[in-house]
């Protein structure tokens, strides 16, 4: 019984020096794959104290992007978890928590502090964004998410150039990319209104709405830009 409340109480010690307030935001990070190669290179060359910094940078960042300067225009959430375990592939976000795995971090080859950096900014992107009820399409979702990592600067170098891909909304990159074209050269704040607009359901006329084409044309225009 005394063993069982020291344990217990040594857990809520470690709980409560992992989680930290920032801007009514409280992040919980919990590393469940200590004493494996991936957990211990998180610890070495990631860590607790830089990856709460990049969560609460990157919770700023989403609402500059996406211009919501009021907490009413904000998702309402209190809490982001994330969770470093081993699973096959590489992060995803789910109930406001995020998942990295544990097996990715092990096997990246590259400076995986920046990797897993760019990593949250996409999967930080998920939690915060509008989904537009559920109907807008995946490719849509995944290059927002991709957006906000192109203008945090953290890109990977396999990612495709501008003006490369095949639609639209192939989602990741290639969409990214598009979006980049459409709030770079036509609107400044395009993706923001697209996500405020996501938040009660989607309709690709969202394009025609802001930019004054539909995406089909939008996406012509985008290739022809480049020259591709
Ligand atoms: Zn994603």
């Amino acid at each position: 019984m005394r063993l069982l409340n020291l344990v217990l109480a040594s857990l809520i010690a470690a709980a409560a020096a992992a989680s930290s307030t920032s801007a009514a935001v409280e992040y919980t990070l919990i590393n469940n794959a200590t004493g494996t190669p991936g957990g211990e290179k998180f610890k070495n060359k990631v860590g607790f104290q830089y990856t709460r910094q990049v969560l609460s940078d990157a919770t700023c960042f989403i609402f500059t992007i996406f211009n919501q300067h009021l907490d009413s225009e904000r998702k309402n959430i209190d809490r982001i978890t994330l969770i470093i375990h081993s699973f096959n592939g590489v992060a995803y976000a789910i109930n406001n928590e995020i998942h990295v795995s544990s097996d990715y971090i092990a096997g990246y080859t590259g400076d995986v502090k920046r990797e897993i950096t760019g990593v949250l900014y996409h999967e930080m992107t998920h939690v915060w964004q509008w989904n537009g009820q559920g109907r807008a399409p995946g490719g849509l979702i995944e290059g927002i998410a991709d957006y906000v990592r192109l203008k945090s600067n953290y890109v990977p170098s396999h990612w495709v150039k501008p003006g490369e891909g095949q639609r639209w909304d192939q989602g990741y990159d290639v969409t990214a990319r598009f979006l980049d074209y459409c709030s770079g050269v036509l609107r400044s704040d395009f993706v923001s209104l697209l996500n405020a607009n996501m938040k009660n359901g989607y309709s690709n006329d969202l394009f025609k709405q802001f930019l004054g084409k539909s995406v089909d044309q939008l996406w012509s225009d985008y290739k022809a830009h480049y020259g591709k």
